[in-house]
């Protein structure tokens, strides 16, 4: 996502580097670069055009500061001024202060809302929250079933009308999901509606009568970011037809230009809560605007990168590890326990998207060549190996390399490749533990 207004800004910016004074020119040659870059990226001609104003007038009225060369501080004002049109602030969900907190979905047809759904279920389960969903989707055929499905996936319970008991009055089954979630202590209902191909009155119609029965503490706006600059119009559509607290962007995956993502909450002036970025259950995060500006930007999204981290890393394993690296004695063994926490992160691209540098050309190439497949095909290797070559494997002579290799089913070149490159990181891990300091006592003996 983002990869045009990626390599566009980037572009825009390298131009102002090494530059020691900025001239007025030079400024307005970069905003109308960041211009284009963000009318490209299908951003709101309104949102650009305020975008722009403030860049330029900060730019230019930027004092002359001692830590930042004039390129630097224009970054920085970009970087800030994203943050702004992003939302500023991460705003956190808003629960009731007597459970059950209501959050009602609503968006077009295949916005994603009974993804959504799931997601969101399995995410505040993840906090310790007990929701309910219910289903009020009675309009699209198997909308329904889909919210079971994607329920009993999440590990929540679905509060739907009975089968064979008439098609039923959304309206009513999302007061009585209301009331059942009282009655059996669910402290959260998260209530899926019924979309339509296009923005229309009996829709909106529909979604007020189900916001007027439950009273919804957040009412969430899911808008598919793929729809570019319909998701604007459409966006105020539902604000003015039903209102809404918050925005929630999804299929972030497939959207290489983001413009909905700057435009959504500018235009409503609603933030944006959370992004969804995947079919699957887990694809789905908090939005925070300055981690999207710094991915925006290029500069990473380390701060995601770490938390994910913390839940699939143990911190006292994480200490034992890293004091072996720095006494260079990590074995194959770790190096597996550590390959398979970070696979437990996802995907190992996306992972490596959120380091500095991700968006650089020369990290995409590395990106594009990075293979789950290989992963497997190490971790098959390393569970070839006997015990004691894991925990020495200087022992892996000829004959045991064959043995592996043919028990793991690849070729010697490949465990050849895998041990020799396993002490050569062995090494250069260990010096830069010495380096930087880390790796506990016995890395400062070295
Ligand atoms: P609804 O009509 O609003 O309830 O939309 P659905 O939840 O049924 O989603 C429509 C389609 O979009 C389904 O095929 C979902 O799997 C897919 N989908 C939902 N969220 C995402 C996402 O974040 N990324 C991608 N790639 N697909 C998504």
């Amino acid at each position: 996502m983002f990869d045009t207004l990626s390599d566009r800004l980037g572009a825009a910016l390298s131009g102002l580097r090494g530059k020691g004074r900025l001239s007025e020119a030079d400024i307005d040659t970069t905003a109308r670069e960041i211009r284009i870059a963000l009318l490209e990226a299908d951003v709101a001609l309104p949102v650009v055009r305020a975008f722009i104003a403030r860049i330029k007038e900060r730019a230019k009225g930027a004092e002359v500061s001692e830590a930042l060369n004039p390129a630097q501080q224009v970054v920085k004002i970009v970087n800030e001024e994203l943050i702004s049109v992003l939302g500023g602030e991460t705003r956190r969900i808003a629960l009731a202060k007597e459970p059950p907190s209501v959050i009602m979905l609503a968006g077009l047809q295949g916005s994603g809302k009974t993804t959504l759904a799931g997601k969101l279920a399995r995410w505040l389960k993840g906090q310790g929250h007990t929701p309910l969903l219910v289903a009020c989707d009675l309009q699209r055929p198997n909308a329904v079933n889909q919210l079971q499905i994607v329920g009993e996936r999440a590990g929540v319970v679905t509060f739907a009308p009975e089968p064979g008991n008439g098609v039923g009055d959304p309206v009513d089954v999302a007061r009585r999901g209301v009331a059942h979630a009282c009655d059996k202590m669910y402290d959260i209902v998260i209530v899926d509606t019924a979309g339509r191909l296009g923005v229309d009155a009996e829709l909106m119609q529909q979604a007020s009568d189900i916001r007027d029965a439950v009273r919804p503490d957040e009412t969430l706006f899911v808008v598919d970011a793929m729809i570019g600059q319909d998701a604007v119009t459409t966006a105020e559509a539902f604000r003015d037809g039903v209102g809404f607290t918050g925005v929630v962007l999804t299929k972030l995956d497939g959207d290489a230009r983001g413009g909905a993502a700057l435009s959504v909450r500018e235009v409503t002036g609603q933030p944006i809560l959370f992004a969804s970025n995947g079919e699957k259950l887990e694809d789905f995060d908090v939005f925070h605007p300055d981690r999207m500006a710094s991915r925006i930007l290029g500069m990473g999204d380390l701060l995601t990168l770490i938390e994910q981290a913390e839940q699939v890393f143990d911190a006292e394993k994480a200490q034992v590890t890293a004091d072996k690296i720095g006494s260079g004695e990590l074995t194959l063994e770790d190096f597996l326990d550590q390959m398979l926490a970070i696979r437990k992160m996802g995907p190992i691209g996306n992972i490596l998207g959120m380091l500095p540098g991700a968006n650089s050309a020369q990290m995409k190439e590395a990106l594009a060549q990075v293979d789950d497949k290989q992963l497997d095909k190490l971790q098959a290797i390393i569970r070839g190996m006997t015990p004691a070559e894991r925990d020495n494997p200087k022992i892996i002579n000829g004959s045991r390399r064959l043995r592996i290799a043919n028990g793991s089913g690849v070729q010697v070149s490949d465990v050849n490749d895998l041990v020799n490159r396993f002490f050569e990181a062995r090494k250069q891990m260990k010096q830069m533990a010495g380096q930087f300091g880390f790796g506990g006592a016995a890395a400062r003996r070295v």
